[in-house]
């Protein structure tokens, strides 16, 4: 087959990042995305629910795009699903589970009757205009993960999202080698694949070592068991309802998503928890603490999740108690590593026993590690490798990787977000560069929010702020009573009592001395008056009204 058609891959989000994963594959008029994922932010965004991938490259195009595949159910893939619907009501293609829980995320927000949803089974394909897209099952912490053969004109792509090579995951469904080598036998021109664990040596440890751990926990714990863990980590919940029936305890799910997602998973097949096991949280606040065990959001330790306000003692629903045992069982997202153990602090400062991955094997990551991603390389046996999924030190460390095991570094591209790659004639080239940024959603506000914003917000936050009100006679222009002053994240009362009459009597000094620009004057004489008293930079804000 002559391969003299150019492919075009743009990636809009997961590369150079960890999250908020979407590829977008172009061929001729035909346009494919894959994943639309959010990522959540970081601790200096303040007050931004999450971010979406900038897709301003799709709008125009919005007509061309001949379906939405979709990996897994992880909110990194599917989070930002009814943003993009909004602008581009393309088809979604997915394995049941993941398509269940897009169903409901769509439901949640009311827009469930505009998407066109089609169930796609792993080891099924679909065509979609010039592409073949083929799912195969792959192991990862959700089930019902795939991977996908992408045949264009221009050549076939493996398009590895998150996997693992796991030969005893809990659902028993190893990830698909046969299709792996199939593909490799019809010659793979590009391989994508995770780059999350690239820095991890050796090979990730089966889910099965957590069974044991579980055991140990739940056997010695004196009181409830509190599970925590993200909620769409359906496999993690299988283990916890296992561990629930082989001690004799109860089983309850908290928290809305949490809820919703066991119940579609149980209703698909996917989760199996006897029903004598289950109860609803009520009935589990009124048994013995020892027969219980609970589960819930907030393994990362966010303040608005139920383990923040467990630790914060704010859980309006019920508190932690003394004799209960904690189990974090995921590892912290880059970046939240200190909100994480904030929380395990406060936890046990309120009496609780808290079990976290570094004490006690009770998580194990999803994402192949090193000799995972070269076995994989070496199956597939791409003539040309992008690694996605991951901050560019990760991709840098899989690009190494890929070349370990003899993918020439020249057909290996290393790129981020917004960086287009040609695949044309069997071989890669950087094409232009597009937006690739984020898009922050604060709450029903879409990209509204700029870096702008973000920059006032982070000032507020660092330096406080200090608010002059003045009331000012139309006629003499002089001031009509004192000079009323708010600060708030700048002062503590000490220093109040003591700046704010020098600040209260240099102001009135400016208005009465007849400053025509009082306003301007005013900001800058308080701005290094409180600089040169404290060394601190509040934001000054000045209003000045004639009456
Ligand atoms: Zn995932
Ligand atoms: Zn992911």
């Amino acid at each position: 087959m002559s391969k003299k058609n150019k492919l075009r891959i743009v990636p809009l989000g997961g590369l150079g990042e960890v999250g908020k994963n979407m590829t977008v594959y172009e061929y001729g008029k035909n346009i494919l995305i894959v994943d639309t994922g959010i990522m959540f932010p970081e601790n200096d965004m303040l007050g931004i629910d999450y971010i979406i991938p900038d897709y301003d490259y799709l709008l125009n195009k919005a007509d061309r795009v001949v379906g939405i595949v979709i990996t897994h159910g992880h909110e990194d893939h599917i989070g930002a699903i009814r943003h993009i619907l909004d602008d581009i009501p393309a088809p979604i293609y997915a394995t049941p589970l993941t398509r269940g829980l897009i169903e409901a995320k769509l439901k949640r927000n009311n827009v469930l009757s505009k998407a066109m949803l089609h169930t796609v089974e792993a080891g099924q394909s679909v065509q979609l205009g010039a592409f073949e897209v083929e799912l195969f099952h792959v192991c990862h912490s959700i089930p019902d993960a795939v991977g996908l053969g992408i045949t264009t004109p221009a050549g076939l792509v493996v398009h590895m999202s998150d996997f693992k090579f796991d030969h005893t995951p809990v659902d028993g469904w190893p990830t698909d080698y046969a299709k792996l080598a199939e593909l490799s036998q019809r010659g793979v021109d590009l391989l994508l694949s995770d780059s999350t664990n690239s820095e991890r040596p050796g090979w990730t440890p089966s889910e099965m070592v957590i069974g044991p751990a579980f055991d140990d926990v739940f056997a010695s714990a004196p009181g409830r068991v509190i599970v925590a863990t993200f909620a769409s980590l359906i496999s993690r919940m299988q283990q916890v309802a296992d561990a629930a029936v082989r001690h004799n305890r109860k089983l309850a799910f908290v928290g809305m998503s949490m809820v919703d997602n066991a119940k579609i998973a149980r209703e698909m097949g996917y989760l199996e928890v006897p029903e004598k096991t289950l109860v609803s949280i009520e009935q589990a606040l009124n048994m013995d603490p020892k027969q219980v065990v609970l589960m819930c959001t907030g393994s990362q330790g966010e303040p608005s999740s139920i383990i923040g306000r467990l630790s914060a003692g704010t859980n309006r629903h019920f508190d932690l108690k003394e004799k209960d045992t904690v189990i974090l069982s995921s590892h912290p997202i880059p970046g939240n590593e200190e909100t994480v153990s904030r929380a395990i602090n406060r936890m046990l400062r309120r009496g609780a026993n808290v079990i976290y991955d570094a004490i006690a094997p009770v998580h194990v990551s999803g994402h192949a590690s090193q000799e995972e991603q070269k076995l994989l390389l070496n199956m597939v046996k791409p003539k040309n490798f992008i690694p996605i999924h991951g901050e560019l030190r990760m991709l840098k460390r899989h690009g190494y990787l890929a070349k370990q095991v003899g993918v020439p570094e020249e057909n290996i591209l290393i790129v981020e977000n917004g960086e287009v790659v040609e695949l044309y004639d069997g071989k890669l080239s950087k094409g232009e560069r597009i937006p690739g940024g984020y898009v922050f959603v604060d709450g029903q506000s879409i990209g509204d929010i700029d870096h702008g914003v973000m920059r006032e917000r982070e000032k507020l936050a660092r330096g406080g702020i200090f608010l002059i009100d003045l009331n000012v006679d139309k006629y003499s222009g002089r001031l009509m009573g004192e000079p009323e002053i708010i600060t708030r994240g700048f002062l503590s009362p000490d220093e109040a009592e003591e700046l704010l009459p020098e600040v209260r009597r240099r102001i009135m000094d400016i208005v009465n001395g007849g400053g025509l620009d009082a306003e301007k004057e005013i900001g800058s004489a308080v701005k290094s008056f409180l600089y040169n008293e404290t060394k601190r930079r509040p934001m000054v804000f000045v209003t000045l009204s004639k009456n």
